[in-house]
């Protein structure tokens, strides 16, 4: 593997409280910050599993006054970041405090942004977007974030993205600055162990997929390449473990770890195809979560990138091959494909073997997903280790 090219690195700005039962200390980790909290949770899984009541009780216990916004549903809406901001500024919040998965870790993440960008006048998350020319700037007024995850897939709780869809538009977006990175996260295995099966897989595979694009991205270094590789071993290992046996607190802990891992991958590297097209999908279909569009995206993409790769594109894919515990005798296209058996394997295991077409994905719509695909994930297309047009795109799309 060449390791010579000149990167650029930021060190990862959150700290992390991890281990079991830690959400207890919630009220005294966001005092330090503010002293009227919006609490951003989704509408069921954290009131009916007593954390919402219990981080409630931690604010009371430090005297942080807090607001709770429980509104946020997968695959956040514009409108949804922009009511939950409303919440913030009508009461002067000073900090913003996300508990939950990705969808509700993102949605306190933009809400940070529009409540902190406020001056009186009408503003919307989507000012922020990339797709315009000219974005606004999302600056160090936004209100700092605390995270709370709920699951190990996204890596938002340590990540400099935050993810929204509008829907009009068919559009999902990250938002992207180190001034929306939560400065603290709280990592709470109890919470994590009351994942469901499929919300383990879908979510576990989206950390595999972070590692595994930003492994093979343009835009990969080799600090990122660490992370990477440990993630991939993690998570080859202990997916099918936490799957089977959600109460396992070891692979609790260590899918935990990989999804770390997986949101630095993202903040040091960049995603490419699979990530590209999810988006789009998502956008299009809201009810195909983001693992499970990846997992549909998954195999195919790496196909292809493996048949027109070059020579250290087709070794990368021989270490992911390899990290799924595959022996590899030489470095070559052939041994390359084993990694694409290795994921096809671990999707068994983990009941998301699904493609676009069993999933409803129409061909109708691929081309509206291609377009939506240029229009709003340029980057993850460009870090992707093959160039692509949009032809390739759409027989992509069209592969089985
Ligand atoms: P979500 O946050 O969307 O949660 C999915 C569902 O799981 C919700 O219905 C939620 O219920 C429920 N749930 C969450 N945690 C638990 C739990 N511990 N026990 C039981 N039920 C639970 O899932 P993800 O974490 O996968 O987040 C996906 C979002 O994150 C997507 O929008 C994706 O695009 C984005 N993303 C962001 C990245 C980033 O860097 N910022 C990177 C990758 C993806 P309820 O709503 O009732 O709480
Ligand atoms: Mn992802």
């Amino acid at each position: 593997m060449s390791l010579m090219k000149s990167f650029r690195y930021f060190l990862p700005a959150t700290n992390l409280v991890f281990g079991k039962g830690m959400l207890e200390g919630i009220g005294a980790e966001v005092k330090k910050f503010g002293k009227k909290a919006l609490l951003v949770t989704g509408r069921k899984s954290m009131k009916k599993l007593g954390f919402l009541s219990r981080s409630i009780d931690s604010f009371e216990k430090e005297g942080v006054e807090v607001i709770h916004y429980g509104e946020v549903m997968p695959n956040p809406t514009v409108d949804t970041v922009n009511k939950g901001a409303k919440g913030a500024i009508d009461n002067n919040c000073d900090v913003v405090v996300g508990l939950g998965g990705g969808s509700a870790i993102d949605t306190a993440k933009n809400i940070a942004v529009v409540a902190g960008h406020f001056q009186g006048e009408k503003i919307s998350i989507w000012e922020f977007a990339g797709v315009h020319d000219k974005p606004r700037r999302v600056t160090s007024k936004t209100l700092p974030v605390i995270a709370a995850a709920s699951t190990s897939g996204t890596g938002s709780h340590v990540s400099r993205f935050a993810v929204v869809t509008n829907e009009e538009k068919k559009q999902k977006i990250g938002i992207m600055s180190p001034f929306i990175c939560p400065r603290l996260s709280i990592v709470d295995v109890d919470i994590l162990s009351c994942m469901p099966l499929s919300l383990t897989s879908k979510t576990g595979f989206d950390a595999l997929t972070h590692a595994m694009e930003c492994f093979v991205s343009k835009r990969s270094n080799p600090i990122t390449v660490l992370y990477c590789l440990n993630a991939m071993e993690v998570i080859f290992e202990y997916l099918p473990q936490a799957y089977n046996r959600g109460d396992d607190v070891e692979a609790r802990k260590a899918m935990a770890v990989a999804d770390t891992f997986g949101g630095w991958a993202l903040v040091t590297s960049r995603p490419v195809l699979p990530h590209a097209l999810s988006h789009p999908v998502s956008a299009f279909y809201p009810e195909i979560d983001h693992g499970v569009a990846l997992a549909a995206l998954t195999p195919e993409i790496m196909r292809f990138n493996i048949e027109r790769g070059d020579e250290q594109t087709v070794n990368k894919y021989c270490h992911v091959a390899r990290m799924g515990g595959e022996e590899i005798n030489s470095f070559n296209r052939k041994e390359a494909l084993k990694s694409v058996k290795v994921v096809k394997r671990l999707l068994k295991k983990i009941k998301l073997d699904v493609t676009l077409k069993s999933l409803g994905v129409e061909e109708r719509s691929f081309e509206g997903i291609v377009e939506s695909a240029f229009a709003t994930m340029r980057v993850p297309i460009e870090a992707n280790p093959v160039p692509v047009t949009r032809e390739d795109i759409l027989n992509l799309c069209s592969r089985k």
